[in-house]
């Protein structure tokens, strides 16, 4: 089969991995518009379920991934003066720029030809492939081509957030919650390395402009959310990678394919990045179509399938993910609660876990939480 893959992300590098090790005779070409190496963000977090899910499909880039990423297990809530510690939750961090390094490395001994400062502004030329895949990430062209067939809905947030570093070594995925004078400031934090951690902050719009967050330069900015975290940062600063304040967009697509071209990872749909990473979504999605194309063995009725098997999943996890997403625009409403009905309140806010599913991950932290409630403890 002759495959052009438009992205070298995540979704893109993995889906040519997953096809070349199953029928090296597959011809594969992922264009990408950017220099090697020259990529944005920080950690990625992985489940330990979809670990094992990568495992089962490419175990030698699980294992090069298992090398270099970090492992911890507890949901850590910080508000007013407690830090809550729930355990059970099993978590995988490992840096995005690593990972996408060691997938580009896997396309190369595979024999996938990756052509990086090719951006492809038209699919035109590319459509006499026998696939097309768009794993173009977020603002994907190729989305926007076949708009009419896809059906995209955008749907902006209103919360602003910007991706950040520290070296503070955060244990567990830590969520973050400051007053300052301007608003409430959340982060989300979690290790992905020995002694980096991913530190995503969040606020309302009013707190953005109260603050002055669009007028303020990025040292400035940096500088000020070091004051509202000091405590929590244990002295170490606050590091940018042409980090900007962005509100999250929530992509939807009614179709997934059209004809030959199909869509995957951010190109297709993007979950709000407290429920778990984008690039695991990603990834999943390219497991899911390469075994949907390697069941059905010809392209239309892969392609068919694809869709049939994953949407409902994905769609399942944006509608929890929304929810998140919401709990998180209204964080700020619920401060005055007591940090452990805040932190039941937090862990649930998707509708994914109930009391008893917390239970199961950390009885001890549900007995204390019955307690409080038992002794009447109000808000
Ligand atoms: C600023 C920012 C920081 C982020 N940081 C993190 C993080 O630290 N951790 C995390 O888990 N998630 C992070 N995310 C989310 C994460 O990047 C995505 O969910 C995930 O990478 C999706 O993978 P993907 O392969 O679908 O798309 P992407 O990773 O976006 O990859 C798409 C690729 O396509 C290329 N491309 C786009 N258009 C064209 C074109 N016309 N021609 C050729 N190439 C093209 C892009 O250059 C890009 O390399 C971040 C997102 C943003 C916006």
């Amino acid at each position: 089969m002759k495959i052009h893959i438009i992205g070298g992300g995540p979704s893109g590098l993995y889906f040519a991995v997953l096809m070349k090790a199953r029928d090296p005779s597959h011809q594969i070409q992922v264009f990408e518009r950017n220099p090697a190496g020259n990529t944005f963000g920080w950690g990625v977090v992985f489940s330990r379920r979809t670990m094992q899910i990568l495992e089962d499909s490419d175990p030698e880039t699980a294992k090069r991934m298992r090398a270099v990423c970090a492992e911890w297990e507890d949901v850590v809530i910080a508000h007013k003066d407690a830090t809550l510690h729930v355990g059970g939750n099993h978590f995988i961090g490992a840096e995005r720029i690593q990972l996408l390094k060691l997938l580009h490395e896997r396309c190369l001994e595979l024999g996938v030809e990756v052509a990086f400062e090719q951006s492809i502004d038209g699919l035109e030329s590319l459509r006499d492939a026998d696939l097309v895949v768009g794993a173009d990430g977020v603002n994907s062209t190729v989305r926007s081509e076949l708009a009419e067939h896809f059906a995209p809905t955008l749907r902006p947030g209103s919360n602003r957030y910007v991706w950040l570093g520290t070296h503070q070594p955060f244990d567990g995925l830590t969520l973050t919650f400051r007053p300052h004078e301007s608003g409430v400031f959340i982060a989300h934090s979690y290790r992905y390395s020995q002694d980096t951690s991913t530190f995503i902050v969040e606020c309302d719009e009013a707190t953005f402009a109260k603050a002055g967050l669009d007028q303020r330069p990025e040292s400035e900015s940096l500088q000020l959310l070091e004051e509202v975290f000091a405590q929590d940062l244990g002295g170490h600063s606050l590091m940018s990678n042409h980090s900007r304040w962005i509100q999250f967009l929530l992509v939807k697509n009614e179709h997934w394919y059209h004809e030959n071209v199909v869509i995957l990872g951010d190109a297709c749909h993007t979950a709000h990045f407290s429920i778990g990473s984008g690039t695991k979504l990603a990834m999943e999605d390219s497991i899911a179509l390469a075994d949907s194309l390697n069941r059905c063995g010809d392209v239309a009725r892969g392609l068919e399938d694809y869709q049939a098997q994953r949407k409902p999943v994905v769609d399942s996890l944006q509608d929890a993910a929304l929810s998140s997403l919401e709990w998180f625009e209204k964080a700020h409403t619920r401060m005055d609660l007591e940090p452990l009905p805040f932190a039941m309140e937090c862990m649930t806010r998707s509708n994914r876990l109930d009391l008893e599913n917390v239970r199961k991950r950390d009885p001890q932290f549900v007995a204390e939480y019955e307690k409080y409630v038992a002794s009447g403890g109000g808000p």
